[in-house]
């Protein structure tokens, strides 16, 4: 088929209105994939460092994976969770055995969207109370109720399953305590005691914390969930001790605390495997998705027996979750982590791109800010240092689109679409690395020339 003709379908039949093409001006045609390399219809080869949007864990038809599913695909593609079959209790058990007592019970859907939806159920069902906090920046998934979780306006419908969801604000390190013009002078080390929110003097975090939850959120709450670094809000990080701060006052509020691990488990964040351990807490609840099948559908919330007996007499039921081929797939992926020691090639790589990254953040006007942790970087586009105000759109698909013709594919996210997100597959070398920073230091200065 053309690519004129492939365009149009995708125009009018398949995802019309809600889905853009990223680089809509010259859509690259996608056609095959090798660990961290993609080839399109042409047969030009682009190194991926989107992963499908963190989704890739262990590289593009990682061969080791294949090999299973392939083996996998001949004895048996589906059976639901009705029945006793190896792959999903084994697998169920090998996921379990990788979070901290009591997160001993697992259960299986498609998607991220659907393991929030499933954990707010349980959580409602748990505390007896509805209602939810998540923060500024957040991306739950796009199910009816995961886009009330989701604070972006722009995936947002007016539709009743937001009733009960608060997206509240949330700490923003590089531009002072909550964001906003109001406090750009805070630098990161002061976070805790910014002194010019609006209509405050001083005010140290946790008081601030406390006080924009009692003025945004009921007294009563169910769930708190957040992304221990947020993705596609554009790798913010949260200045220390938030988290732990945040889980006690939720939990002083009769709610649980979940740690959405979509994008930041399974190793990408590095030096540990889930997000949630780089802020020394216990979440009641963890959601994955994404990595964790490198690609194939899947999502699982993991939980404590207490909270999976509040279902009760209920029944929970779903066809394609825990199927054969996506735990034999999944169980696969977790051997080829730790057999490959990609979660240590996370930090190796990772520490490496965000040190060169810092280097041209100090070298270029326009990068404000290089953050993440591992695999899950951001590096925020400002017009100038000085205001810290975002990079306009066509400037940023002007670098965007320049970089991917240089043979590289990066993401975008943020609140306002400035910051560049890099979330290869953990398979991805130093000598990739080098290959990007010389395409994006060349994409800037052509920007900027
Ligand atoms: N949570 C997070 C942190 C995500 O990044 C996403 C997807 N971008 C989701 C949930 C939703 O996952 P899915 O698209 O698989 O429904």
């Amino acid at each position: 088929m053309s690519k004129d003709r492939l365009l149009d379908i995708r125009k009018n039949n398949c995802n019309p209105m809600t889905m853009k093409v990223t680089y809509y001006k010259k859509p690259v045609f996608i056609n095959q994939g090798y660990m961290q390399w993609l080839w399109d219809v042409d047969g030009r080869r682009y190194m991926d460092l989107f992963a499908g949007v963190a989704t890739v864990s262990v590289g593009h038809c990682n061969p080791k994976v294949t090999e299973t599913a392939e083996k996998q695909l001949r004895r048996l593609w589906h059976t639901t969770a009705i029945y006793v079959y190896p792959q999903i209790q084994e697998y169920a058990e090998k996921l379990a055995s990788l979070l901290p007592d009591p997160l001993k019970v697992v259960y299986f859907t498609n998607s991220g969207s659907e393991a929030n939806d499933l954990a707010v159920l349980m959580a409602r069902l748990y505390t007896g109370n509805f209602d939810v906090i998540t923060l500024r920046g957040s991306y739950h998934g796009g199910s009816p109720q995961a886009t009330g979780l989701t604070s972006n306006a722009d995936y947002k419908y007016p539709i009743l399953s937001s009733m009960g969801c608060h997206n509240t604000m949330c700490p923003d390190v590089f531009r002072g305590l909550w964001g906003g013009s109001h406090c750009r002078d805070s630098p990161v080390q002061t976070i805790r005691e910014c002194s010019c929110s609006p209509g405050t003097n001083t005010h140290t975090y946790y008081q601030k914390l406390k006080e924009m939850f009692a003025t945004t959120v009921p007294n009563r709450i169910a769930a708190f969930f957040a992304e221990p670094i947020q993705g596609v809000g554009g790798a913010v990080q949260f200045p220390k001790n938030y988290l732990k701060d945040t889980y006690q006052f939720v939990r002083e509020k009769g709610g649980i605390c979940i740690a959405d691990e979509v994008q930041t488990g399974f190793g990408r964040t590095g030096s540990h495997f889930w997000g949630f351990q780089g802020h020394n807490v216990l979440p009641d609840m963890v959601t994955v998705a994404k990595g964790i099948a490198n690609g194939f559908p899947m999502g699982a919330v993991v939980t404590t027996a207490e909270i999976a007996r509040s279902f009760g007499k209920g029944v929970h039921f779903n066809t394609f979750g825990g199927n054969p081929l996506a735990c034999a797939v999944a169980s696969s992926v977790l051997d080829t982590i730790k057999e490959d020691k990609m979660q240590e090639n996370s930090t190796e790589v990772g520490t490496y791109l965000l040190t060169e990254l810092a280097k041209l953040r100090d070298k270029y006007e326009i990068i404000g800010d290089v953050r993440g942790k591992g695999l899950q970087i951001g590096v925020e586009m400002v017009k100038d240092k000085a205001s810290r105000d975002p990079l306009p759109p066509v400037a940023m698909a002007e670098i965007f689109e320049d970089t991917k013709d240089m043979g590289v594919l990066i993401g975008k996210g943020g609140l306002y679409g400035q910051t560049f997100r890099i979330k290869p597959p953990m398979c991805i070398t130093k000598d990739d690395a080098d290959f990007f920073l010389a395409v994006f230091n060349q994409a800037v200065q052509n920007y900027m020339e």
